[in-house]
């Protein structure tokens, strides 16, 4: 018997870790003793073991999951006994190799043989669902089967990290074994989440969907007379919608429907599948924007727009989830594209903190959360802080005479005051340069009063508009290179 320790590092996660919970059903089927933690664990830290597994998961966790693994680096006697895999560490292995003394266990994991001479592909192996009780962490839903039926996708979208993850596309699990699997061991479940790239790229998809439905996911499904739902949490390619399709995902208990609007060239079959899915009766829709990769805050703003007007054109609720594109080598999150300045990627940050992620498609909130037009949005991006965040309380204390300042450049002045604020923004000597300023002294003052960081926050995170951006509703989209929600 063997003891083994699986650690997720710290970061914020709303899955369960799938590969983890795989390899304690391996372990434990073995008869080795398995403990699950998350972070840096004195405790088991001070314990010796025969193996450690560090899972990793976005590439800009990388710092804090290298800090983890050499964490417990001292706890196994061989390097090779510290076992890190994941997204991340698959995506990026000589960033942990370089700083690390571990081994690496990436890829698929499809073949077999990769644990132990002779183990089964990690891939088929049931997830230990029993592990997440173990811990004081919620993950969210709890009570939820996980499945992937295909791997890969048909596309090779540049910003998606799917193409070298899982280069080859098709069906891989059948979804009726995997829920059979799980109910025979850890009893059934409330909801379905689907963590396919692409699904409905296969043949088989009629197939899975009448699967879903047999398994108690048909449409309006209950069970103890709750509500059960099916999510296919990495998003549905609207330009594979089609009138079959649609009506098949009418079947089944589909919510919410998750979109994906990653850039302006696919309106078109964005807004004929939001069409199409809610002549079937579809209504919910929470869709994932990608900027910051070759857009414009325009491209952003315009998308949003589209998502108002299909609400109000079908009659359904268009959530807006907006992504923030992060290179996979980019483990700081300092990425600034082309289109995009760095004020104006930190002041999305800033509403998308008082929105709570979401964009709401009431017209209302739209237009106040973000302007209404274009430029009005540039402009609010590229307020100070507190200025977007505490918008009621700071309108009459400095955001008016900001903006009347602000309205007074040209536009190749506010260029360069842009391109100021994001130097100021990565200064050490900020204080004395803005002291030493002669152009924009007063306008950056509303930033850094005396060189400073203003900490005289209310309370409140207030945009003016109460009760409208409710819901927190973020995807994990793990094998996107894309930031999930600001921080
Ligand atoms: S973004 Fe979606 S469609 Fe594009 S490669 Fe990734 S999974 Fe496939």
């Amino acid at each position: 018997m063997r003891n083994i320790l699986l650690v997720e590092p710290d970061y914020r996660s709303k899955f369960p870790p799938l590969g983890l919970m795989r390899l304690a059903t391996y372990h434990r089927e073995r008869g080795d003793a398995v403990t699950f933690t998350r972070g840096k664990n004195p405790a088991h830290r001070a314990l010796p073991w025969h193996r450690i597994y560090v899972a990793s998961l976005f590439t800009w966790e990388l710092p804090r999951t290298i800090d983890t693994v050499n964490y417990y680096r001292s706890s196994v006697v061989n390097a090779e006994d510290l076992i890190v895999g994941g997204v991340a560490a698959s995506l990026f292995p000589e960033y942990v190799l370089e700083r690390s003394d571990c081994k690496l266990l990436t890829g698929l994991l499809d073949q077999g043989g990769e644990l132990d001479p002779g183990s089964p592909p990690l891939s088929s192996v049931l997830p230990d669902y029993s592990l997440l009780d173990s811990i004081d962490y919620s993950y969210s839903p709890t009570d939820a089967y996980f499945v992937k039926i295909t791997v890969g996708c048909v596309r090779k979208c540049k910003f998606c990290a799917v193409p070298i993850l899982e280069p080859k596309f098709g069906f891989s699990n059948a979804l009726k074994s995997q829920l059979r699997r799980v109910e025979s061991k850890f009893g059934s479940k409330q909801h379905l989440i689907v963590m396919d790239n692409n699904i409905l790229g296969v043949d088989e998809f009629p197939t899975i969907i009448g699967e879903i439905a047999d398994a108690g996911f048909e449409m309006g499904a209950r069970r103890n007379k709750r509500k059960r739902s099916v999510d296919f949490n990495q998003g549905l390619d609207c330009r594979l919608i089609t009138r079959e399709k649609a009506e098949l995902l009418s079947k089944i208990c589909i919510d919410p429907v998750r979109l994906a609007f990653d850039h302006d060239g696919i309106e078109k079959p964005y807004r004929a599948a939001i069409g199409l899915l809610s002549e079937y009766g579809l209504k919910e829709f929470t869709n994932y924007l990608l900027f910051n990769f070759i857009d414009q805050p325009e491209s952003l703003y315009k998308r949003m727009l589209v998502n108002m007007d299909l609400a109000d054109q079908y009659g359904v609720a268009v959530t807006a989830f907006p992504m923030r594109f992060v290179p996979m080598n980019d483990v700081n999150k300092r990425h600034v594209s082309k289109g995009w300045h760095w004020r104006h990627l930190r002041g999305m940050q800033c509403v998308l903190l008082a929105t709570r992620g979401v964009v709401s498609p009431s017209p209302k909130f739209f237009f106040h959360a973000f302007g209404d037009t274009p430029d009005r949005f540039k402009e609010i991006l590229s307020m100070p802080d507190r200025y977007i965040v505490w918008r009621k309380a700071y309108e009459t204390q400095g955001a008016q005479d900001w903006r009347k300042s602000f309205r007074k450049l040209n536009e190749s002045d506010r260029a360069d005051f842009l391109v100021l604020l994001e130097k100021l923004n990565k200064s050490r000597q900020r204080k004395q340069e803005v002291e030493g300023l002669r152009k924009f002294r007063g306008l950056v003052e509303h930033y850094y009063p005396g060189g400073n960081t203003p900490d005289n926050k209310p309370p409140e995170v207030d945009l003016g508009i109460q009760g409208l951006a409710t819901g927190y509703d973020y995807a994990l989209r793990s094998r996107r290179s894309v930031e999930p929600l600001p921080d």
